[in-house]
């Protein structure tokens, strides 16, 4: 469930008109609802009553606005981030360092370093190498890392390929047969505390199975480990549950993606640690437009929207859907094929879709794109950075500004010999 909704005819966040929004802050701009962050970040701790020791860890790359991570702070979750720059976000909007995860194939020296310093409460390694890179600096720091490694469970997670993360040939963590070993190597380090083991098979899951697949692996992996002599007392979860993007679209429900895991590790005497990003803040934003012109088309019309693939590029990327509506709809539909600017074929969010009818001018939203929205956006065509708000209630703020093309601009330089 989200708040964003007609109201009198005109769809509103929260209590908010959009065109409101439009007409102050300009368009295109991504609108966060903090009612709806809030709802979700609930819903899946909810979910989750049953299990007793948890860290709830919100995927920072799914949307790393300081506003949003602000909302889910006073919510009590945790970061999960992938690479410091995230970190510094997570720190900045209040989160305890020890609620911070550092997950990611390619942690650099200097972000390990950044990392141990900001004393973050877990490391989740995704090799062997990583391991015995992090056991050296922190002992030359003096520290001890508090470490868990990730586990490749070669599962198919049945999503797009490439936001699938957990089968045999994917870069991401070491395969479940190598991990005694690996474990066996970093236990003699006195500088990292390898004590747990972690997943993550994928994003958009529509179903659970493949989940339960790879905690049925995790979970006897863990008996093993502990066979073998091994302290365990974390286990990580990842992320991965699939939202709506379509109407009567079924994904998991937070409530069953809970009882599922409360069954599955009620034996395992760990605490767990859960990494939802795309649950928690998809269906809390939207991306605001205004159609620039409707052109003929030699099939259907194409709707030309002032948003574009450098400000969603989910479906460039994935060829993803996203709803497409009226602000101001009149009761009208049309066919047409829904287009960005930018002068690349792939800039096209939908072809031959049926929608509210449109003319040059009106306000329109995408839906669903709350999560791997502005955080994927570039300035590509020169158009700039898209603006984020944040609705509560009846007001909204600017959460981040525009960056127009002219301050990119400033930042480049022509050198003394080609002036
Ligand atoms: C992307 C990611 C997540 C979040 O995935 P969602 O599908 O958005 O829930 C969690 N953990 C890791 C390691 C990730 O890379």
């Amino acid at each position: 469930m989200d708040h964003f909704a007609l109201k009198d005819g005109v769809m509103h966040a929260e209590d908010v008109p959009l065109p409101r929004i439009a007409d102050e802050v300009g368009t295109p701009v991504y609108v966060y609802s903090r009612a709806t962050l809030e709802r979700h970040a609930r819903v899946f701790a909810e979910g989750l009553a049953a299990v007793p020791d948890k860290l709830i860890a919100f995927a920072v790359k799914a949307n790393p606005n300081l506003a949003v991570l602000k909302v889910l702070q006073r919510q009590g979750y945790g970061a999960d981030c992938v690479s410091v720059g995230e970190m510094r976000r997570a720190l900045a909007a209040g989160i305890a360092p020890e609620k911070i995860v550092f997950s990611g194939v390619g942690k650099t020296a200097s972000e390990l370093v950044a990392a141990l310093e900001a004393g973050i409460g877990q490391f989740n390694i995704e090799s062997e190498e990583e391991g015995v890179e992090l056991a050296e600096i922190a002992a030359e720091m003096g520290l001890t890392a508090q470490c868990a490694l990730r586990i490749n469970p070669d599962v198919d997670a049945g999503t797009h390929d490439k936001i699938s993360t957990g089968k045999a040939d994917n870069k991401f963590g070491v395969p479940i047969d190598q991990a005694g070993q690996i474990f066996g190597k970093l236990a003699a380090a006195p500088s990292v505390n390898l004590r747990g083991v972690a997943v993550h098979i994928g994003s958009q899951l529509a179903e659970l199975a493949p989940l339960e697949a790879a905690f049925l692996k995790l979970g006897e992996l863990v008996k093993s480990l502990r066979g073998a002599g091994h302290t365990i007392t974390h286990v990580d979860l990842g992320g991965g549950v699939g939202v709506p993007y379509r109407k009567g679209e079924i994904t998991p429900a937070p409530a069953d993606y809970g009882a599922m895991v409360a069954r599955v590790t009620k034996d395992w005497g760990v605490s767990l640690i859960f990494e939802p990003g795309r649950v928690i803040a998809g269906n809390a934003g939207v991306l605001l437009t205004r159609v620039v012109r409707v052109k003929r088309g030699l099939n259907n019309p194409f709707v030309i929207v002032d948003a574009a693939m450098n400000d969603l590029a989910r479906p460039a990327l994935y060829g993803a859907y996203h709803h497409f509506e009226a602000v101001q709809p009149s009761g009208e539909s049309m066919t047409a094929n829904i287009v960005g600017p930018i002068c690349e074929t792939g800039d096209t969010f939908a072809m031959g879709r049926e929608c509210d009818a449109l003319s040059g001018g009106d306000l329109a939203v995408f839906r669903t794109a709350g999560a791997y929205g502005a955080t994927m956006a570039s300035s590509y065509n020169s158009r700039g950075f898209v603006a984020e708000v944040l609705v509560d209630g009846d007001r909204f703020a600017v959460v981040a500004d525009r960056i127009d093309a002219g301050s990119i601009m400033d930042a480049e330089r022509v050198p003394d010999w080609l002036a």
